[in-house]
């Protein structure tokens, strides 16, 4: 089969050159109509000549006579007038024999006669008055058989002009015939080639188009598509193209319904008043509903008393928005339980539509409770009785209950350092808790490096001095403003981790440089340097997750909880700050923390 694009340029083209030859024919008649009305005119021309010649020769003729027979002067102007239209019009006539083979020899005839009379006429003229002899009367004679011949020939010369024009009347009415017949069979083959195109338009193309386009359609129906179209031309490509989309649309809608239908979530879509149009089989797996339950009634209807304002305002809300919103509310199951759920909500505004998808996170809230629970009792329940204790056993090492020996003293110290620790990991544990649950609020107040470090190291220098470590300050002393108390903790820790791990008689330094990030606002690097063991590379990462301890089971590490780097984290991080470490196995570490050298949001 032809391509589509030969086939409309052979459609276009063929009409064109035939509607091309008619043009030329009509031209062709249209022409020689022209040459005849040249002609016509021409005959009309040169018979007004010869009549106007004729009659100027009579009246010449007459006013020569006049003139001979009475002298009067006005004759023989009006002969030289007369006598030299004569001239002209002969003049045009021979012009119009010159242009006009076919009447040449008539006119050629009528004008060798005029040209004998004008001779005759200028010779009479010249004749003195009173000489009426001989001669004169022989000219007169001769003028009057000239005057004779030239009427006859000059009727003569009318009646071939009447005959030349009644022969092109008659042509011209052929030719009129001929062009309204030429006309006539162009319109006729006009409207046979329109009516061919039509058919073969509708026969190929227009068929064609419209299986093509109710295809199309049918692919955003999801519809089955017609037979492929035949041939190897552009529409049945395009054709071929739609049925490989179409397929490829079927593959992936059934990929999508199985994953909505499989999924563990559940799926709706909501219209403008909030009620459930679709909704996918996790409904029943989750929350014990048939679909035909809910289809068509008010989402609001099964959501907790407590949330359904937040929810109804949050779902609101999203209908004017392009981007998702998350929020949590509690969905009511077909047994009456409430289930916790986040809910991720999407307008969809070519079909008006909110799109939500349910993820329940009952258990997680659970947790979370079991966790604030566990919190609760472990503040309450725990480390108010162990305070207590520790308070017994300072009255015991005080002796306010009595004496005891060295052995008891000693059990006593140990048990106090026992309750001590077990203390200290409690208030780590509520710390980090409390500071991951967002309820860490920040005292900044104006101090300087100095007084922070000083700080510091004074109460961990004991620690220090007990492995005779030492502690190097460097840094260069400015103002800043942070949370000081909650620096200064962070400071302790680090220090106290690096003397933890560090061997004995090493170094510490305490070093602390800025550096201007942007106008007005340093960022200050506090940087705790020690010559322990170090932290392996792959583990540098997770030191400061909870409970998490890295190393190779020292001593150190042993007496930690692996909560101290989680809480330095949270309160730098609570600063707007980050922390990290540099360190290399058996090649000491330095623990880094960034902060801003004053509130953020003040800048
Ligand atoms: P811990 O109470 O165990 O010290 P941390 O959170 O303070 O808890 O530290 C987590 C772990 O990071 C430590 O157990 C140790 O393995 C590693 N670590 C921390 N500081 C150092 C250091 N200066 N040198 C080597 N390892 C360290």
């Amino acid at each position: 089969m032809l391509k589509f694009t030969h086939q409309l340029a052979l459609l276009l083209l063929v009409p064109m050159v035939i509607q091309l030859s008619f043009l030329g024919v009509i031209d062709h008649v249209l022409n020689e109509v022209e040459r005849d009305r040249q002609q016509e005119a021409r005959a009309v021309d040169s018979l007004i000549h010869v009549n106007l010649i004729l009659n100027d020769i009579f009246m010449a003729t007459g006013s020569m006579m006049m003139f001979k027979a009475t002298s009067t002067e006005s004759f023989a102007f009006e002969f030289h007038e007369l006598f030299e239209n004569v001239q002209t019009h002969t003049k045009a006539l021979k012009e119009i024999a010159n242009s006009s083979p076919e009447r040449a020899k008539e006119l050629k005839a009528f004008v060798g006669i005029i040209d004998d009379i004008t001779e005759a006429l200028t010779m009479a003229e010249g004749m003195p008055e009173e000489s009426v002899d001989l001669a004169s009367i022989r000219i007169v004679g001769k003028l009057q058989s000239f005057i004779r011949r030239v009427n006859s020939t000059g009727l003569r010369l009318v009646e071939k002009e009447t005959q030349l024009r009644k022969r092109r009347q008659e042509k011209q009415g052929e030719v009129r015939d001929q062009l309204k017949h030429t006309v006539e069979g162009a319109a006729l083959v006009t409207v046979a080639i329109a009516a061919f195109i039509a058919v073969g338009f509708s026969l190929t193309f227009a068929r064609r188009f419209n299986t093509i386009m109710s295809n199309t359609m049918s692919v955003a129906a999801g519809k089955p598509l017609a037979e492929p179209i035949k041939g190897s031309d552009e529409l049945a490509k395009l054709d071929g193209v739609i049925h490989t989309l179409s397929r490829d649309l079927t593959i992936t809608r059934e990929k999508e319904r199985a994953m909505i239908d499989n999924t563990a979530e559940i799926i709706c879509s909501l219209d403008e008043n909030l009620r459930m149009s679709e909704l996918n089989p996790a409904i029943t797996k989750r929350l014990g509903y048939q679909l035909e339950e809910l289809l068509g009634s008010n989402l609001i209807s099964i959501i907790h008393p407590e949330d359904k304002d937040e929810t109804y305002l949050n779902l609101q809300k999203c209908q004017g928005m392009d981007t998702e919103i998350l929020f949590e509310a509690r969905v009511r199951s077909q047994d009456g339980k409430f289930y916790f759920y986040e809910w991720t909500a999407k307008y969809a505004p070519h079909n008006d539509l909110i799109f939500c998808v349910l993820h329940d996170i009952t258990e997680r809230k659970e947790a979370e409770k079991l966790k604030q629970e566990v919190m609760a009792m472990v503040s309450h329940d725990l480390r108010a009785p162990l305070t207590s204790l520790n308070m017994v056993l300072d009255m015991m090492l005080e002796g306010v209950v009595g004496t005891l020996n060295d052995k008891g003293n000693r059990m006593v110290v140990l048990a106090q350092q026992s309750v001590s620790s077990l203390i200290s990991m409690i208030n780590d544990l509520l710390d980090v808790e409390k500071y991951e649950s967002g309820g860490l609020t920040l005292n900044y107040e104006d101090v300087t490096i100095s007084k922070l470090v000083d700080n510091a190291i004074g109460m961990i220098k004991p620690q220090a001095d007990k492995k005779n470590i030492k502690l190097i300050p460097s840094f260069e002393d400015r103002q800043i403003e942070v949370d000081a108390d909650r620096v200064v903790r962070v400071i302790v820790n680090l220090v106290g981790n690096a003397i933890k791990f560090s061997p004995k008689d090493s170094n510490i330094t305490v070093a602390v440089k800025t550096q201007e990030v942007k106008r007005g606002i340093h960022e200050l690097e506090f940087q705790i340097i020690d010559e322990g063991p170090g932290i392996p590379e792959d583990k540098l990462e997770i030191v400061f997750e909870k409970f998490k301890q890295v190393g190779t089971g020292s001593e150190g590490e042993k007496k930690g909880t692996g909560l101290g780097l989680a809480i330095c984290k949270a309160i730098v991080e609570a600063h707007g700050g980050r922390v990290g470490v540099r360190s290399a196995l058996g090649k000491g570490a330095t623990f880094w923390f960034q902060i801003p050298d004053k509130r953020i949001d003040k800048a």
